[in-house]
């Protein structure tokens, strides 16, 4: 993809849960082919972006705009999925008694039955988009495993495998190295940056070690605002980083 235009731009945005400011006057640019990492203290609004980027969550004020002109805010959560944004939650939600190539194809025909999902089993297309998500996820050994049989990490790797399967142009991932070992988390910032070549991402991390590795821009959120943004080595050494991380 071409590198530089805005794919997401949030310009003032703004929610209030019972008085309190979860999001305050925020405003992010995300370019098309660009990985993004975002950090901050917990609480710190990251969740509640998250939120307001799929649609699950309605901000009160300011816009979302994804692709140019199309403001986000005035869809709802499917309409966004359908127009190409996807999130991983940080708990894995895969079908455990299916086997792996079966979890894929139930993702990618976006169906909640097997029985509909084995109809496209003879794709030859659908074939090759298997083949190429279970090498970017690392699974192709474990094609025919159920999902049951998986490590923690494997079981991310797949539902990132799951999102691929729909296309989307824009991953959102929060969170996807918690509880993962150090050679699973290593392997998830290749297997990010492998995915990023052909898409954007925006990755929610607390993991400074495999943000380090992901070796992209950084966003500091704070108070639902964001307060410092660019290489990690910049932002962490920003004083109203470090503050808000250790002085509390
Ligand atoms: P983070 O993901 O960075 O930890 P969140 O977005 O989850 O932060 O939360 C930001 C703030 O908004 C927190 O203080 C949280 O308690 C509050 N908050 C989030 N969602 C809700 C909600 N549905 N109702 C009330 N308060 C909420």
């Amino acid at each position: 993809p071409p590198r530089g235009e805005t794919l997401l731009y949030l310009d003032g945005v703004n929610k209030t849960f019972d008085g309190f400011k979860a999001i305050n006057d925020l405003s992010l640019v995300v370019a098309r082919g660009e990985m993004r990492a975002i950090i901050g203290p917990n609480g710190a609004g990251k969740t509640t972006m998250m939120d307001i980027i799929t649609g699950k969550t309605r901000p009160d004020s300011g816009d979302v705009y994804f692709n140019g002109t199309t403001d986000l805010t005035q869809h709802d959560e499917a309409d966004i999925a359908s127009m190409g944004i996807g999130r991983k939650f940080q708990k894995p939600t895969v079908f455990e008694s299916h086997t792996i190539e079966d979890n894929l194809r139930l993702a990618m025909t976006g169906s909640r039955s097997i029985f509909t999902a084995l109809l496209h089993r003879k794709g030859a297309q659908e074939r090759a988009k298997i083949d190429e998500i279970l090498a970017t996820t690392r699974l192709g050994p474990k094609r025919h495993t159920l999902a049951a049989d998986l490590s923690h990490g494997q079981k991310q790797w797949l539902e990132i495998g799951m999102l691929l399967a729909q296309d989307p142009e824009l991953l959102l991932v929060d969170e996807p190295v918690a509880g993962m070992t150090d050679a699973e988390t290593e392997e998830t910032a290749l297997l990010l940056r492998e995915i990023a070549e052909t898409r954007s991402v925006v990755v929610v991390e607390h993991d400074m070690h495999f943000v380090r590795a992901l070796g992209v821009k950084v966003t500091c959120l704070h108070e639902g605002h964001v307060l410092a943004e660019g290489p990690l080595d910049q932002v962490s050494a920003d004083p109203r980083v470090v503050e808000v991380y250790l002085g509390r």
